[in-house]
């Protein structure tokens, strides 16, 4: 049954929250970074744009994490340095939030206490990567594009990237992340058999830089950075293929969703599709050569192997269908199409109008009776962006449909609808580990926080398990 959406938009920060540290807490924690060689960050700019991420795109969290900022910033380019760190925080009884490249969407490296912020992009080696399986480790600083070139240089590519690769890092990704291109052959971050272990040092007063098996490395992955401190990952990856990026068009709404549910169920090689509703797509910029959107055809953006072409072309008119576009990835110039997905789509839609929220959706199946009661529902209040992944086993249709914010009313109904119809939601507008996912603790995050920051001190507020503990 679904839960009332009242209970899940959030009004007030989680707690309870430890307090800001005070002035001679800050001083003490200074001099021993300092004397451990590393730079405290104070100014006012540095702090602000330490403690910031993406949360702008939802206008639940905005009044609630805006203005909220780290007490204290330093970078770390070893794992030396982080233990270095850890110790200092635990010794002073500072809170610590980790930071990537601050893309996320949920506030998930927005410091809700104060404190302390690491940030890590100097970590960021690839490490190793082994020939016959292509498993290699990584430090989490390495922005996910760089990683992908070094790894495409000895012929594998990353399983899964964020729409974000371009800026993201491995480590913000992984324990903020969940999805993005590859989820439709790959799943998500989540599954078992993406991360195969990880190096990471505990919040202690001598804290430990453990080595954690594939098992034990899951209790770390998607936490926000709240039950250890990773400095290195090791990674299942995939051989790398020339991925076509392909443009299709649809006249008619039921075509394009047939042709949604029916491509990744046919022998072919892909590693995306998302679905664009016409008004969506008109507000797309495309790539250099793709005829800009009408506003009246829908569009399907693939990314696919060379060889999938010509079965695409034979299979393509029954559907009413036509090839728009198509180029290499990497070869063509302008926006390239994974960055036409996933939240980048919420992001081009809102540089056209500040206005638009968006929520995520995975759809029951069979996908077209809960679409066709939303549209009746919403008309064109709500408009339709739709991504294929792979979840459990079965090829499904995950929606990020983007809404202009007129108040938390409206966004409850939609989320109660879409529930009430099987929908499930992984909400945007919530700032813990939970309630971004099914909702549900998950007891081993929490005993890994027990045993990795007994303390409490890493990105307080963030794990609802550990507020809500007994
Ligand atoms: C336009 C746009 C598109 C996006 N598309 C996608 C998408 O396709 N798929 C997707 O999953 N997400 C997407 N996101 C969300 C975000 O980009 C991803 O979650 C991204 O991978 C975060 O990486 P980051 O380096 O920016 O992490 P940050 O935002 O810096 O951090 C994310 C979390 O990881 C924690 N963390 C960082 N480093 C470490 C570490 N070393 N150890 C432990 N914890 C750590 C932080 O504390 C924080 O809680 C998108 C966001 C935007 C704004």
């Amino acid at each position: 049954m679904a839960l009332p959406a009242a209970a899940l938009l959030p009004t007030a920060l989680p707690g309870p929250l430890p307090a800001p540290a005070s002035s001679e807490q800050l001083e003490a924690i200074s001099r021993d970074l300092l004397a451990a060689g590393l730079e405290p960050l104070r100014s006012a700019g540095e702090l602000e744009s330490l403690s910031a991420d993406s949360f702008v795109y939802s206008p639940v969290l905005q009044p609630l994490l805006q203005g909220l900022r780290a007490q204290l910033g330093v970078r770390a380019a070893t794992p030396e340095q982080v233990q270095q760190v850890a110790a200092a925080c635990s010794r002073h009884g500072v809170s610590l939030t980790l930071r990537g490249a601050g893309t996320g969407n949920y506030g998930q490296c927005v410091p809700l206490a104060g404190g302390l912020v690491l940030e890590l992009s100097g970590l960021n080696r690839l490490r190793a990567l082994e020939p016959g399986s292509g498993v290699f480790t990584a430090e989490p600083g390495i922005v996910l594009a760089e990683l992908d070139r070094q790894l495409q240089a000895r012929g594998r590519e990353l399983r899964l990237v964020p729409s974000t690769v371009r800026s993201a890092s491995l480590g913000g990704y992984l324990a903020g992340g969940s999805s993005g291109i590859g989820s439709l052959r790959w799943g998500f971050l989540r599954d078992p058999g993406h991360l195969l272990g990880l190096e990471l040092v505990t919040l202690e007063p001598t804290p430990r830089c453990l080595q954690l098996d594939a098992g034990a490395a899951q209790a770390i992955n998607h936490a926000y950075g709240s039950n250890g401190i990773i400095t290195a990952i090791t990674m299942a990856s995939a051989p790398a293929l020339p991925w076509q990026q392909l443009v299709l068009e649809f006249e008619g709404w039921e075509q394009a969703l047939a042709a949604a549910q029916q491509l990744p169920a046919l022998a072919l090689l892909l590693n995306a599709l998302c679905l664009l509703e016409a008004p969506v797509a008109a507000l797309m910029p495309w790539p250099q050569g793709c005829p800009p959107a009408n506003g009246r055809g829908h569009r399907l953006l693939l990314l696919a192997a060379p060889d999938a072409l010509p079965a695409l072309q034979a299979w393509l008119p029954a559907l009413q269908g036509q090839l728009l576009w198509q180029a290499p990835q990497g070869q063509s110039r302008g926006v390239a199409l994974r960055e036409l997905c996933w939240n980048h789509t919420t992001l081009h839609a809102r540089s056209r109008d500040a206005g638009f929220t968006y929520l995520q959706l995975l759809l029951p199946q069979p996908e077209g009776p809960a679409l066709a009661a939303l549209r009746a529902r919403w008309g064109d209040t709500v408009l339709w962006h739709l991504e294929g992944v792979r979840s459990q086993g079965q090829q499904r249709l995950a929606c990020l449909p983007l809404l202009r914010w007129q108040g938390p009313e409206l966004l409850q109904q939609l989320i109660d609808q879409a529930r009430g119809l099987g929908c499930l939601l992984f909400n945007p507008h919530a700032l813990t580990v939970e309630d971004g996912g099914l909702g549900a603790v998950d007891a081993q995050q929490v005993a890994a926080k027990a045993a990795y920051d007994p303390a409490g001190l890493l990105n307080p507020g963030k794990l609802r398990g550990w507020l809500e503990r007994a």
